[in-house]
């Protein structure tokens, strides 16, 4: 079906045509309909399937035309994904004269207040900056009419679930459509769908759980006192054009950084604690291929729409088992293949289990020929490239009672 039989406005899908989409994805064919006929949403698709669009088409068609108030509320768990997200929508309502501003912290007010006093229709914010707007005075949502809660299972694994609940209160509940997008939906998440919605209608699309054929996934056991030395042998002798590292913390990911920077690879680092300009240097330096190394932590990354890497390597096991799929989702997109490494050490064994379950698949485990290994418990377990169903290699790499490696490196 195509975006002209949804029933947006015209406006809006001459920003559909000139943003070059043919097909509604089938998260948008699912949506939109129910959206546009005022339903709420519960929607656990995940980024990468159009949901932003999904979302925004039909909401952008119903407020029409601009009016000195905001009428529509996006919120974000992080500052990366709200500026992604405002960008998306400046460019569906293109044709519209629809205001859209966002706010988010780690810069200053000065451009949030000048787009806020202006009047925007469509606000896209992190919590925190949106409160300190709310309690300045600076911002109301009295006249919300659209409610969007992105991300909801990482905005409560940031602890932000109390500002978002105290947020929604603000936003009038008689005139309200709320739609919720979560990858998962613990507890307190279905406590507040609860609470703040109603009747909503379930979408469940792209909550994939088994990885991309077009990713091939392996895991290196290693002892923890050898991970760095391994990260650096796995980069020297593989054939990668762009990859990312995922990191469990800012420290970590900032150690690992130094220690590829020492070691002369062009790296940028993504999380949280980094400034905003600094983290809008990463990813554009990543995205145009200054740095060919992308060091991050999954919150600053998550959502991210990186597409086309060629290699993901997680530095440390995911402890969230769907994490693992968000990882190595960032390669292997749109039919290009793509490596996945996962380095792991002893006390990694339970969520490596808990990840071979969550995609029902056992995970080759593997290791890289000549490299100096010291003992670890985890090899009397696991007889490395013998893993059943395991058929191939990596990339540029041949298994042959562990790895070869083909000679050369290939960077762009
Ligand atoms: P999202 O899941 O919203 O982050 O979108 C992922 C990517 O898909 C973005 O780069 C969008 O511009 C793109 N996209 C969304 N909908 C469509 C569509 N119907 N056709 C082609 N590309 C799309």
């Amino acid at each position: 079906m195509p975006f002209t039989k949804l029933g947006l406005s015209p406006a809006v899908l001459e920003g559909v045509k000139a943003m070059g989409y043919v097909e509604p994805t089938p998260i948008q064919l699912r949506a939109i309909p129910i959206i546009m006929a005022g339903h709420d949403v519960i929607g656990s698709a995940q980024t990468g399937t159009g949901k932003t669009a999904a979302f925004a088409l039909p909401i952008l068609s119903k407020l029409e035309t601009h009016q000195p108030h905001t009428r529509m509320l996006i919120l974000e768990p992080t500052r990366e994904l709200a500026a992604q997200v405002e960008t998306a929508i400046r460019d569906f309502a293109r044709f519209t004269d629809l205001q859209v501003a966002v706010v988010f912290g780690g810069v200053g007010y000065g451009r949030q207040l000048d787009d806020l006093k202006r009047g925007v229709d469509v606000l896209v914010a992190t919590p925190g900056r949106l409160l300190d707007h709310l309690g300045r005075g600076t911002c109301r949502l009295d006249k919300i009419t659209h409610l969007v809660l992105d991300e909801a299972d990482r905005m409560l694994d940031m602890g932000f679930l109390p500002d978002v609940k105290r947020i929604v209160e603000k936003c009038p509940r008689a005139q309200r459509q709320t739609l919720l997008f979560s990858a998962t939906i613990p507890p307190e998440i279905e406590t507040l769908i609860r609470w703040a919605m109603k009747a909503p209608q379930t979408i469940e699309i792209g909550a994939r759980r088994t990885p991309a054929e077009t990713v091939k996934h392996v895991i290196y056991p290693v002892a923890d006192a050898q991970k760095s030395d391994l990260l650096l042998a796995l980069l020297e002798r593989v054939n990668y054009e762009s990859v990312i590292i995922f990191c469990r913390t800012k420290h970590g990911a900032d150690r690992v950084a130094h220690l590829l920077k020492r070691n002369n690879h062009a790296v940028a680092v993504l999380h949280s604690n980094r400034t905003q300009k600094e983290r809008e240097q990463a990813l554009r330096g990543f995205r145009d291929g200054r740095f060919e190394v992308l060091v991050a932590t999954d919150i600053a990354s998550r959502g991210l729409d990186i597409a086309d890497v060629s290699h993901v390597v997680n530095y440390d096991v995911p402890q969230h088992p769907e994490d693992y799929i968000h990882r190595i989702g960032r390669t292997g997109r749109a039919e290009a293949s793509g490596d996945a490494f996962t380095l792991m050490v002893a006390e990694d064994a339970k969520h490596v289990i808990a990840i071979e379950r969550f995609i029902c698949q056992k995970i080759p485990r593997v290791k890289l020929e000549n490299f100096d290994y010291r003992y670890t418990a985890l090899f009397d377990h696991d007889k490395p490239g013998q893993a059943r169903g395991y058929s191939g290699g990596a990339r540029g790499v041949r298994v042959h009672g562990g790895y070869h490696f083909a000679p050369g490196r290939r960077r762009r």
